[in-house]
């Protein structure tokens, strides 16, 4: 596949001409530092300011004038919360980021025992096309960078900071909008990021990437030896029935799919997670859920069962509560580990992309009701 991205419209052209220091590295920043004549020890300063989410005014070991011709010089944290709404059901927080050129992503901000979960987006739209999802139903405008991925960390944090909270995000899935294997080169890179000695030090065990299955990244994903969890949005038992939801299917067969996950188990040593969602008449019958266990058996694996979310401008419909029900315990009676996923978030459009949508439209004009009404807040 290739990177080709169509640029969006509308950019920021001051915004755009700043260095973005967000992406960088300590030792790059601390190359770029000097470069702009400053002493070398500022890049470790300033890195460890950004990757604790504070601003060029907020870096108080700045002289006052350094942080103001940083200011007009840089940007360290590209990407801003633009509205929120709070689940009632379960406090999950949806979030839709601003990024420097005015477009929007979102993120969902889920509480679990073990601590925060943060899902985020990997580009501005998708080009994916799958006939289920929110997303992509305006394509692909162009992919995120490395440090918009961490600025949308970095966000959620001030997040929880301004809200009293000792936590911090400790959880990432890129499961947000975008294909995250179609950004490989910055996916890869914002992984190093959080890794880095001096920022948020997240381990790359509490990360997981969603793919629809774009085979010979997954493959190249294997080989960089990263303990990240890779998650494969399967939808179907067979290609017949996965081609007529997912376009990918018409790429890549789900056997060469299955060969890229065993080959990623062997090399990493991880289970690899099946996303299903359940789409009523398509693929939530009892005999193909022991198709999927007939295709699935021996490989490491866990199946995640999704009722999905309707969208509105989508025909497709989800499953009863027997309907799972009955999928799931098909599976587990031919030993194939699975779980029905907790929904969270179902009162606040938690499925990808329709925040975004909504907020577009109501901009637009093309429907009445503002998303920022309700439980939503302009931040
Ligand atoms: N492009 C990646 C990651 C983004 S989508 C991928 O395809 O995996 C994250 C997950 O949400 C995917 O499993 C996707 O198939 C699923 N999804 C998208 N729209 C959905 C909907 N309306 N209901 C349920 N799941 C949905």
């Amino acid at each position: 596949m290739d990177n080709m991205m169509p640029d969006a419209a509308g950019r920021d052209d001051a915004a755009q001409e700043k260095t973005e220091l967000t992406g960088m590295t300590e030792a790059e920043l601390t190359e770029w530092v000097k470069a702009q004549g400053m002493p070398a020890f500022r890049g470790k300063q300033i890195f460890q300011w950004i990757h604790r989410g504070a601003d060029f005014e907020e870096m108080t070991n700045l002289p006052a004038s350094l942080r103001e011709s940083l200011s007009g010089l840089a940007v360290a944290q590209p990407v801003s919360i633009r509205l929120h709404q709070v689940s009632r059901l379960d406090g999950t927080v949806k979030f839709l980021f601003r990024l420097m050129d005015e477009n929007c992503v979102e993120g969902v901000l889920m509480r679990y025992h073990y601590g925060y979960s943060l899902c985020i987006s990997t580009q501005v739209g998708c080009r994916m096309g799958c006939k289920f999802c929110a997303s992509t139903l305006d394509g692909c405008v162009r992919n995120l960078t490395a440090g918009e991925m961490l600025g949308e960390i970095l966000a959620a944090n001030r997040f929880l900071r301004e809200r009293g909270e000792e936590e911090r995000v400790s959880h990432v899935v890129l499961m947000g909008s975008g294909e995250p294997l179609d950004n490989y080169e910055n996916v890869i890179r914002f992984f190093r990021l959080l890794r880095e000695e001096n920022g948020l030090r997240l381990s790359l065990r509490n990360v997981s990437l969603s793919t629809c299955g774009l085979v010979p990244r997954m493959r190249q994903l294997a080989e960089e030896n990263l303990p990240v969890t890779l998650c494969v949005s399967l939808h179907a038992p067979n290609d017949e029935v996965r081609r007529q939801t997912m376009p990918i299917a018409n790429r890549y067969s789900m056997e060469e799919i299955l060969d890229a996950c065993r080959y990623y188990v062997e090399k990493t040593g991880r289970r690899v997670i099946f996303e299903y969602a359940l789409v009523d008449g398509v693929n939530s019958a009892p005999a193909q859920a022991r198709e999927l266990a007939g295709r699935l058996r021996g490989l490491q694996c866990h199946v995640n069962l999704i009722p999905l979310n309707e969208v509105r401008e989508r025909k497709l419909r989800g499953v009863r509560e027997d309907t799972v029900r009955r999928f799931l315990d098909t599976l587990t009676r031919e030993r194939i580990s699975a779980t029905r996923r907790r929904e969270m978030g179902d009162d606040i459009d938690g499925a990808c992309g329709q925040l975004r949508r909504k907020t577009l439209a109501a901009e637009t004009g093309q429907t009445g009701k503002p998303a920022s009404s309700g439980s939503g807040q302009e931040a």
